[in-house]
């Protein structure tokens, strides 16, 4: 049984697939990002919330009179 996930020259993804999955690692056998809509959405709120940390962060530091240098992160 091979992956068969269609590949750009338009045949089947021939490598075998993941234990326990129809895909092989390179099709989404491995866990390698977020693939549907709701792991997607969870994953840019994730970035979302650590650039407002990192602006936040930045924020005080010009506050306090530092340049970004100074920033604690
Ligand atoms: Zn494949």
């Amino acid at each position: 049984m091979y992956c068969g996930a269609k590949t750009p020259d338009g045949t089947p993804c021939t490598a075998k697939p993941m234990v326990g999955k129809l895909r092989c690692y390179k099709h989404g056998g491995a866990s390698t990002g977020a693939k549907t809509a709701e792991g997607r959405k969870r994953q840019s709120e994730g970035a979302k919330a650590r650039w407002v940390e990192i602006k936040q962060a930045l924020a005080m530091a010009r506050s306090m009179g530092q340049d970004n240098n100074g920033a604690r992160i």
